[in-house]
């Protein structure tokens, strides 16, 4: 149970009969934690290769950690490129042989099976998608299941009308597609990457996060159970060696990648000359830009959402707030007020809005930019909570008076933090929106429409997202601009990265 330390007032607990703390007493709730029991947990996972769960090459398996409670539930196989090897085998073999031979119709409604598949067991897998990863099941059941089989919904259509998406070409797959997932999405990467190779006739090996594997898996076997071919999806768990391996492998001709900026870089130069296809979805931090104007409470919700929806361990968090200086005090003083009704705990639970942060490492980076921006003068306010005595757990933080030159305020943060910034003008809060080396994604809150058309023009992000935030549909293509990625997901533009395109006759 979450105990306040401030702004508190007390309660009694119905079964017990003991008094505890809750905030203000306006707020009082009962726990109500998601079952694990139906989550299809096992000891062991091994790689999915071939139609089949087979046991790493080499023998090793890693303990994958709960971020809730930073202890193992399960031993993954640690991949090496020897399963590398067999997954990419098995994958063109299939590309050559039964999925290859598929007429496109065929494909189509193997993709329209999987998405059904994926709605039957939604409520599995959005449980074991919290207890990797830690995002609150809230947000597992609420948007990335629904997300994740509107995609293969979406892509299951498009697999016999390929034509029609590349007006007078003929669109061909290209074969083998490697694609390297990071951990905060893990299952709704997976699907973004899988819907759209297989709908346009490639077939996958995919390598999930080190920290994150189970979903893909699952999702893997799932393929298999509802008639896929063998060999069409296949996952190799394991650390960046394993990546590596899969990215710069002869027998690989699409890389599609979903992670940091620093690696999106390294794998850019490693399939630089090889003739591989290269799609790159990376990170970087984007801003709100809040007018005097707007509608404040609806921007406070956005803002809120933006910046603390999975603990901020979003690609495109608006973890920077651009505030016009007349409304700066009322809008934070509101933002404030809003944080404290913020629920941080267990992510089974139902009424949890925060869990923990994915991993002991990204603990520590988000404890060192705070503690850089404290250093660096920048005013901070953190929710008094009590946080949960185990696991990776952050309060939300504010920070206001944050300059351009703090790191926070240039750095991808992944945490549930915000810095706050203010300007007087327009162009003065599109340069500092644009003053990053990214470009993934913006929030502008006006109620002036053509003050939103004229600033959707200045800023440089690849997704501009008009007084809402995280807005996502299958048919609308994602991606940055800058160093926030290559390539986009989702949408006609989308298919784009699995298809080469020959001149009709
Ligand atoms: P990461 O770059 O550390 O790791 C991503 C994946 O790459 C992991 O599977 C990892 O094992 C693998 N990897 C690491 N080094 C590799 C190498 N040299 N060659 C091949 N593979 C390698 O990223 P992360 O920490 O898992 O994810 C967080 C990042 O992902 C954030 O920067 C976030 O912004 C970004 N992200 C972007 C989007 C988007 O759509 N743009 C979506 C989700 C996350």
């Amino acid at each position: 149970m979450l105990k306040l330390i401030e702004g508190g007032g007390a309660s009694q607990d119905r079964r017990s009969g003991e008094r505890r703390l809750e905030f203000g007493d306006r707020w009082p709730y009962e726990p109500s934690p998601e079952a694990i029991d139906r989550a299809g947990l096992r000891d062991r996972w091994d790689a999915f290769i071939d139609g089949r769960f087979v046991p790493p090459a080499e023998g090793g398996y890693a303990a994958d950690l709960c971020p809730a409670t930073a202890e193992p539930f399960a031993a993954v196989a640690e991949s090496t490129a020897a399963d590398v090897d067999s997954a990419v085998a098995a994958a063109r073999r299939a590309f050559e042989g039964a999925w290859g031979r598929l007429a496109p119709l065929e494909r189509g409604k193997h993709l329209f099976r999987l998405a059904r598949a994926v709605q039957e067991r939604a409520r599995e897998l959005a449980v074991l998608e919290t207890l990797d990863s830690g995002k609150p099941i809230q947000a597992s059941r609420d948007f990335d299941l629904p997300l994740v089989a509107s995609h293969l919904f979406h892509h299951a259509g498009w697999a016999d009308k390929l034509e029609w998406a590349f007006h007078g070409r003929t669109p061909r797959p290209l074969g083998v597609a490697a694609q390297v997932m990071p951990w905060n999405f893990p299952l709704l990467m997976a699907a973004w990457k899988i819907a759209p190779a297989l709908a346009c006739g490639n077939t996958v090996v995919l390598k999930p996060a080190e920290t994150t594997p189970l979903s893909a898996l699952r999702l893997a076997e799932i393929a298999s159970e509802v008639g896929f071919p063998p060999g069409v999806v296949n996952v190799v768990p394991g650390g960046p060696s394993v990546g590596a391996a899969l990215v710069t492998h002869r027998g690989v001709d699409q890389v599609a990648f979903t992670g940091s900026t620093e690696v999106g870089k390294v794998i850019r130069r490693a399939v630089a000359g090889s003739g591989k296809r290269l799609l790159l979805e990376l990170g970087g931090p984007s801003a709100h830009l809040v007018f005097a104007d707007a509608p404040l409470d609806q921007a406070v919700e956005g803002v809120i959402a933006g910046a603390f929806f999975h603990q901020g361990q979003v690609c495109c968090a608006g973890a920077r707030l651009l505030v016009e200086e007349s409304v700066h005090d009322v809008f934070v003083a509101k933002l404030r007020d809003r944080m404290e009704t913020l629920r941080v705990g267990d992510p089974l639970d139902k009424n949890t809005d925060l869990g923990p942060v994915g991993s002991a490492a990204q603990l520590a980076r988000v404890r060192e930019l705070v503690a850089s921006a404290e250093a660096e003068g920048a005013a901070r306010y953190s929710v008094a909570r009590e946080l949960p005595a185990r696991g990776w757990y952050v309060a939300p933080t504010l920070f206001t008076g944050v300059a351009l030159a703090h790191r926070i305020a240039r750095e991808e943060i992944f945490g549930p933090v915000l810095a706050v910034l203010t300007f007087r003008t327009d162009t003065e809060a599109v340069r500092k929106a644009n003053a990053t080396s990214s470009g993934l994604a913006a929030g502008v809150w006006t109620s002036h429409p053509g003050r939103l058309l004229e600033l959707a023009r200045g800023l440089e992000a690849g997704v501009v997202w008009a007084n809402s935030y995280h807005r996502f549909d299958p048919t609308s293509p994602f991606g940055g601009c800058k160093e926030s990625g290559l390539g986009r997901e989702g949408g006609r533009q989308g298919l784009a990265a699995y298809v080469r395109l020959e001149e009709d006759a």
